[in-house]
């Protein structure tokens, strides 16, 4: 491997919100593009998105993953979106070698999905870097992932930048349509939560989520949104800052919060609507 001696990547954890920020232009797509230009050119960037969440674990091999349209009731321009970025099968490699004894399917049949391409769309628009995803496994707790994201912090080193894409509050079910909706108080209460210990590194506050009691129950009532946050923490180095690129709320119920580790310096946080 000709990947060491690079100076340790960024960790990015990017809150993805609806499919339709890909189309869009707002202040969380302005800070993901900001994140994108701030950060030393990877050589390849390993994503974890909300939307493969499967029966173990899994990494892309392909040479030329698709690019996945896996929602549905959107606009066809959403559908006709391509993000044409190369796959890395070496790097797939490098995961699973790091991961073991963790058993890593490579996997030949996904590509690359929407909590992915959503937010590369803006920070690395012309998908020339090749993209890696790994599969979250569902049957595992937040320690679980939490720890994997620890075993992938030699990456760092190697010119990888490790993305999580997720939401921090995320409950579809009480979506509310109308626009300029203000926050649940219990999504306020939870992300406010997240915020401090993220800001403080209280990472096994971040572990036990569940133990917030009934605000950790809406924000997170299913946790494939949530868990990409894990891996980011696992990823942060010791001396390291958690920083807060943007931080928002749509409809009520989606939290847009977006943080990073290991920035590079004269890298400014985004906007905070909270
Ligand atoms: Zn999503």
């Amino acid at each position: 491997m000709s990947r060491t001696g690079d100076a340790r990547m960024p960790v990015i954890f990017f809150g993805h919100g609806s499919p339709m920020n890909t189309l869009a232009r707002n202040q969380y797509t302005e800070a993901w593009r900001r994140l994108g230009a701030a950060v030393p050119r990877p050589k390849v960037i390993l994503a974890i998105s909300a939307h493969w969440f499967t029966k173990g674990t899994a990494v892309t091999a392909m040479a030329r993953p698709r690019t996945i349209h896996d929602f549905g009731g959107f606009p066809q321009a959403l559908f006709d979106i391509q993000y044409p970025a190369p796959g890395d099968p070496a790097l797939a490699e490098r995961v699973r070698e790091l991961l073991a004894p963790l058993p890593v399917a490579m996997d030949k049949s996904w590509g690359l999905d929407h909590g992915t391409w959503s937010v590369l769309r803006h920070a690395f628009p012309e998908a020339d870097t090749p993209v890696v995803q790994l599969s979250m496994d569902a049957g595992k707790p937040g320690s679980f992932h939490y720890e994997l994201g620890r075993r992938l912090a030699p990456m760092r080193a190697e010119g990888v930048l490790i993305v999580g894409s997720g939401n921090v509050v995320h409950n579809l079910r009480l979506m509310q349509n109308r626009v300029g909706e203000p926050a649940y108080d219990w999504a306020l209460r939870f992300n406010e939560k997240v915020r401090v210990a993220l800001a403080s590194g209280q990472h096994q506050t971040l572990v036990d989520f569940e133990h917030m009691g009934e605000d950790a129950r809406l924000s997170v009532p299913t946790p494939e949104h949530y868990l990409p946050l894990l891996y980011i923490a696992g990823l942060q180095a010791e001396g390291e800052t958690m920083a807060f690129a943007v931080d928002g709320y749509e409809a009520g119920s989606l939290g847009m919060l977006s943080v990073a580790a290991g920035m590079p310096a004269g890298w400014i946080g985004g906007t905070d609507t909270r």
